[in-house]
């Protein structure tokens, strides 16, 4: 049945239409994605330098990085890790790896150097691209670097690290035949390890296979035009931009371009200069666009835009009336995802999809769906709400070096279990009502609450710690500490704050401190965060 309405045991399945994938079973996903050619178009330009390059210039520069990776001794199975803001390199550095089998890892480049050292001890690279910038973070690694742009070391730092050679000069290379260089890759081959919290715990590496991102890939061939052009607003460190431009638009031949980060400035000049007619957007900007409209409206011609689409996080029916009051031409597709489903979840493509506000789309092709009772364990029916479950082609393969926390996610008969409260309704479409996991998303970037308490509990000063989401408009949720002092300790809020932002990325600093005498905790010790957020918000 392919219907989205529930079957006899609970199942809700997919109403867009299925898509084959290879046969083939001995096929990596840059192989697959070269087979659509794309002559003569462009495939990515970076919106500030003008630097662009064609669809055959890329498969080119693939096959040049790939042979100097595997005349560097990169292996099938091998990690790398790419720690960089976005640009024409990030694609072809993603694409490149994955064609030798090996398995790439991304970093946010504001990660702070103990956060990217978690991330090497857990997934142990072998090499590592970066910016000039990122570089005196990696002091003491004794890592073979290769550099994406051309800004200066700084002269310490580079005695203290091992820069091979730059992307540039390694696309430079003659291209040796690819067969010859490489190991055979399969489809159930590790592909990608992106970093998320999942429903519990610390960041864990999730393994993604080439055929895991073949079904994303597939599933983009029904969602855009070779003719348009998007504005990669989004960073392709996350699942959110890695997914949909390092990869997915790949099978369309549209024309990406992209913005190295974030900038509302930046953004609205691309759409005017670029005549784009999309844009992948994270609730917090489209509420910076409506509240600034009637002066962007004045200052750039935004008339080329056809499309916003919109994920990563909730988005309130109230922001998409006042979205569509200014920008009446517009359609808002919102989307919905997760790194553990390798960007597979729920999606709006037609303009009559957009019109259902609250929902976040019709369940992506063959992804199967259970709405489970979280404290029964019962499969619900449809507008019954519950935690979502998720089945196809997209799930990942596991978490990386943690089969606890895998067994936990993935059941044996392949459901993976989203932490997200959720309802699907008579047509098929899904909504997100809740996070019943205890995730935190600052402007769609992930803030995993174990992470913080962890490091406050290394505090000489505290003796216990809950964080906490708190909603705020502007920027989705930040983190709030309760924090137990020590006896005899008067650390204040400011010290607890200071003693976390310096280390980790901006996005994940604690906003807010309060004290309290005792965490409350279930009898087996976990924390009650539902009553810490009540009693949070009563105070505000
Ligand atoms: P990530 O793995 O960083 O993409 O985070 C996935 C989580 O983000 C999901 O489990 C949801 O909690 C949240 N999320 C993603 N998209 C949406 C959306 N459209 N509406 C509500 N929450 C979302």
């Amino acid at each position: 049945p392919r219907s989205g309405f529930c079957s006899s045991n609970s199942t809700f399945y997919s109403k867009r239409t299925p898509f084959p994938l290879p046969s083939n079973r001995s096929l990596d996903i840059t192989t697959f994605l070269s087979s659509y050619p794309h002559h003569g178009k462009t495939a990515f330009v970076e919106a500030t330098s003008g630097r662009q390059i064609s669809f055959p210039e890329l498969w080119r520069a693939v096959d040049s990085v790939s042979t100097c990776l595997s005349d560097l001794g990169i292996r099938k199975g091998n990690v790398l890790l790419i720690i960089a803001p976005n640009s024409i390199f990030f694609p072809v550095v993603c694409l490149s790896v994955m064609h030798l089998g090996a398995i790439i890892t991304t970093s946010n480049p504001l990660n702070t150097s103990r956060e990217i050292g978690l991330q090497m001890a857990d997934s142990k690279p072998v090499l590592v691209f970066t910016i000039s910038q990122v570089v005196p973070k990696l002091a003491g690694s004794s890592l073979p670097v290769v550099l994406l742009d051309d800004e200066p070391v700084t002269t310490e730092a580079t005695s203290q690290v091992k820069i091979v050679t730059t992307i540039k000069e390694m696309m430079k290379k003659e291209p040796t035949d690819p067969i010859r260089v490489r190991d055979r890759v399969h489809q159930d081959d590790a592909a990608s390890l992106l970093y998320s919290s999942g429903t519990t715990g610390a960041s864990k590496g999730v393994i993604s296979s080439h055929r895991n991102l073949m079904a994303l890939v597939q599933s983009f061939s029904s969602m855009s035009t070779p003719e348009e052009t998007h504005i990669c607003t989004v960073p392709l460190f996350h699942i959110y931009g890695f997914g949909a431009f390092a990869i997915g638009k790949l099978v369309t031949g549209s024309k990406v371009v992209i913005l190295s980060k974030f900038d509302m400035t930046e953004m609205l000049s691309a759409i005017d200069k670029y005549r784009a007619t999309c844009v992948p957007l994270v609730p917090p900007i489209l509420l910076a666009l409506v509240k600034d409209a009637d002066e962007i409206r004045k200052k750039y011609d935004l008339s080329s835009l056809q499309r916003i689409v919109c994920g990563g996080a909730p988005l309130s029916k109230d922001l998409i009336h006042r979205f569509l009051q200014k920008f009446p031409t517009v359609d808002i597709a919102q989307g919905y995802a997760l790194t553990e489903t390798t960007g597979f979840g729920a999606v709006m493509l037609t303009p009559e999809e957009c019109r259902k506000y609250d929902s976040v789309g019709l369940l992506s092709p063959s992804l199967e769906a259970k709405i489970v009772d979280p404290a029964t364990g019962n499969a619900l029916k449809v507008n019954q709400r519950g935690e979502l479950w998720l089945r196809g082609p997209s799930i990942m393969k596991g978490y990386l070096n943690n089969a606890e926390a895998t067994a936990a996610t993935v059941d044996s008969e392949g459901w993976l279990k989203t932490g997200d409260l959720c309802y699907i309704d008579d047509d098929g479409y899904l909504y997100v009502v809740d996070r019943l996991k205890e995730l935190i998303k600052y402007k769609g970037f992930q803030v995993p609450p174990a992470e913080l308490e962890a490091l406050l509990l290394s505090h000489p000063h505290i003796s216990d710690a809950a964080v906490i989401p708190i909603p705020d408009d502007e920027v989705g949720q930040y983190p709030m500490a309760y924090v137990v002092r020590k006896s005899g300790s008067n650390i204040s809020g400011t010290q607890v704050m200071d003693f976390i932002s310096k280390q980790v990325a901006a996005y994940k600093r604690i906003r807010k401190v309060a004290f309290l005498s005792s965490i409350p905790k279930n009898p087996s010790g976990k924390i009650l965060r539902r009553e810490l957020i009540k009693l949070a918000i009563s105070r505000i």
